[in-house]
């Protein structure tokens, strides 16, 4: 099995023209980078691949002075260059690195490596995502996945960086990743870009021993605070090769094959509703995703999306986040689920207590519903009241879907135990609650409108007033409008609280918290679960709670959504949508509303504007549902596929937007927001 390094060179750096050959400690660039790679366990041969072009003449002439082996190829379709290079050298693995690494890690290269040639992988790298410092990436690929890639590569930027059309096509690669154990090394930058970098390592080397490892350099770094870091930029690993290219998100099969396949075994094909064929134009929508990272994520058939949908909201950091991926490996080296409770808990229960307004005790569970449905037991049980008003979404337990049109198999004595009310009625709320003895109110504190001055502390002076529980359901909004939740933005406390979703950036956690003398009759509800206290997401929801705080987070997802909101607000303008498309809700969640046109239903127009957005690489369903991955490079590329969306239904409104559906138009399943 022959194992060829390729380290891709060239004199063109926009930044830094000519750096490969730059000196460090005395050294060529490259040549540290060859004899780096040299150091590589177990490889057999090291090519420099450069451009044929004569601007890269230079980079083949210190080639052949230093007896390198050089291989030419193509400028811009460096995918053919590498596969031409490793079919010239007989390559079975190829491991592939760029020139400006000087300080690549043979010893890491050579884990990369051993995934591959271990048949572990077809595809292995390190920066998946990026945990190491910036600059000891590479990748390591058989010579079969690379044929592939090179023969059905379409996309400029697939053919430019090599190896995504590798990583985006999960569902035919073996993709692995080795990752740091260590945590944060991702904000180290050792790569080469600037003549600043260049001086940066620099002074790094003049301290550090000669055959020095990682270790070494993070060591010197320590040792020495006087080595002053050039203003550095966020290792983003392989987003930072993702170009604004307009993505035709046009082939389904395979999740067609799979949807089929799916629905043998699986009523529906989906666990949820909203993931489900029914919720997306069947036709033109992918139905299986394979991986995602940062703000995007890929489906079986390889199409790149920006996700707007967020996994139906956990994924307020990004998808695979380093620094929580950390903090759930750390705990899956000790175990998952244990026979007795463990300190995580306290932790987070003192962490959401110091955090939430309302929160004094605290109780874990899994799903949104665990919580929502016991804090309405623990209403009940505390008010010795049966009856419950509702308002929003509260999950698919009796007592709420009971009040909803698709209540079927729910006893009717349930149904008629819980009232729906609109939203922003304090009226309706104040007439039910004087005339009939109710355990609770539970609400979402605001969703698709703003709370009218007043009706939120109303309600609780309502509830006090009555004796019933004012609970809020801040599944969407906590961790989200502020790191305490809507109630802190509002500076209302409700005497019970529930959060899930974003709590732990995806891991399945939930919490009901609430004031001391209503949790405490919590010890003589039944509520109790197994998977309780499942420490990996505890462990993850500590992190992600840390972090939304020392990353500034929510001030993100406020400015974002806002910068957002206003200039989707003036497309819609610009295309005359007014009355036919809302943006509703606040800047962290914002709701895309349909209305109906004389010629179009709001329910087709919605159909095409998912149809339109997927065509064009975006995942969205009916909100914007932005994460702190969510950056300048993604607004940029979402702004734009509104502006052409907005514009082609405001074209197709007058006869008809049905004629441009490529599938039946979608229905919601019922409507409460
Ligand atoms: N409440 C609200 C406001 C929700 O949005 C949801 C889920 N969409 C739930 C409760 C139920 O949560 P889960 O699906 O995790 O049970």
């Amino acid at each position: 099995m022959k194992k060829v390094i390729i380290i891709q060179a060239r004199m063109g750096a926009s930044r830094f023209p000519g750096k490969v050959l730059e000196l460090l400690k005395g050294k060529e660039l490259l040549r540290w980078v060859v004899e780096r790679s040299l150091a590589i366990p177990t490889i057999d041969q090291v090519v420099v691949a450069t451009s044929d072009s004569p601007s890269d003449d230079k980079i083949n002439d210190f080639c052949t002075i230093n007896k390198m082996e050089c291989f030419r190829g193509s400028e811009t379709d460096v995918l053919s260059r590498f596969y031409k290079a490793a079919e010239q050298y007989n390559a079975d693995i190829i491991i592939r690195i760029t020139a400006d690494c000087p300080l690549l890690d043979p010893h890491i290269a050579g884990q990369v490596l051993r995934l591959v040639s271990s048949r572990s992988a077809d595809y292995a790298s390190n920066v998946l995502p990026p945990t190491w410092p910036d600059g000891l990436d590479c990748e390591a690929f058989t010579m079969a996945a690379l044929e592939n890639a090179y023969k059905n590569a379409m996309r400029n930027s697939d053919r430019e960086h090599v190896t995504p059309y590798i990583r985006n096509n999960q569902h035919l690669f073996k993709v692995r990743n080795v990752s740091s154990s260590v945590p944060g090394l991702q904000a180290h930058r050792w790569t080469v870009d600037t003549p600043e970098d260049l001086a940066y390592l620099e002074q790094i080397l003049s301290q550090s021993k000669s055959g020095f490892t990682t270790w070494d350099i993070l060591d010197t770094i320590e040792l020495n605070p006087q080595i002053k870091r050039p203003s550095s930029e966020r290792n983003e690993g392989f987003s930072k090769s993702l170009k604004e290219e307009t993505t035709h998100c046009v082939n389904f099969k395979n999740s067609q094959a799979l949807l089929k396949q799916a629905s043998n075994t699986i009523p529906l094909g989906a666990q949820t509703f909203s993931k489900s064929y029914i919720q997306f134009p069947e036709n033109t929508s992918p139905m299986f995703l394979t991986h995602g990272l940062g703000a995007r994520v890929w489906d079986v058939d390889g199409n790149e999306y920006i996700d707007l949908i967020s996994g139906l909201m956990p994924v307020v950091l990004g998808y695979n986040d380093p620094d929580i991926n950390h903090a759930i490996q750390n705990q899956l080296t000790k175990g998952i689920s244990f026979s007795l409770s463990t300190e995580l808990e306290i932790q987070l229960a003192e962490k959401l207590c110091s955090i939430i307004p309302s929160a004094e005790k605290v109780r874990f569970a899994k799903n949104g519903t665990d919580v929502t449905s016991a804090a309405i037991r623990l209403a009940r049980a505390y008010t010795g009241r049966d009856k419950v008003i509702v308002c929003g979404y509260h999950g698919w337990q009796d007592w709420y879907i009971g009040s909803t049109t698709r209540n079927k198999g729910v006893p009717k004595t349930v149904c008629d135990l819980t009232t729906s009310v609109p939203y922003n009625d304090l009226d309706i709320i104040k007439k039910l609650i004087s005339t009939e003895a109710y355990a609770s109110i539970i609400m979402e504190p605001c969703n698709s409108q703003e709370p009218l001055p007043g009706y939120l502390q109303g309600i609780k002076d309502v509830c006090e007033k009555y004796g019933a529980i004012l609970i809020f359901d801040e599944i969407v909004t906590g961790f989200r409008f502020s790191l305490g939740g809507a109630q802190r933005y509002f500076g209302v406390t409700p005497h019970l609280s529930c959060f899930g979703k974003a709590m732990g950036n995806g891991m399945p956690i939930s919490a009901i918290v609430g004031q001391n003398h209503v949790m405490k009759e919590m010890e003589e509800i039944f509520f109790s679960g197994t998977f309780g206290g499942e420490t990996l997401s505890l462990a993850a929801s500590l992190a992600t709670i840390k972090k939304i705080e020392n990353e500034n987070v929510i001030n993100h997802l406020w400015s974002y959504g806002a910068d957002m909101g206003r200039k989707i607000d003036q497309i819609i303008l610009e295309k005359g949508l007014g009355g036919i498309v809302k943006l509703s809700g606040y800047a962290p969640w914002k709701i895309v509303q349909f209305f109906d046109h004389p010629h179009s239903t709001s329910f087709e127009i919605k159909t095409f504007f998912i149809q339109e957005m997927i065509r064009r690489g975006v995942l969205i369903n009916s909100s914007l549902n932005i994460s702190f991955s969510h950056g300048e490079l993604e607004k940029h590329a979402l702004l734009k596929s509104f502006e052409e969306v907005l514009a082609l239904i405001g074209g197709y409104l007058n006869k008809g937007i049905n004629q441009h559906l490529q599938s039946p138009s979608i229905r919601p399943l019922f409507k409460v927001r």
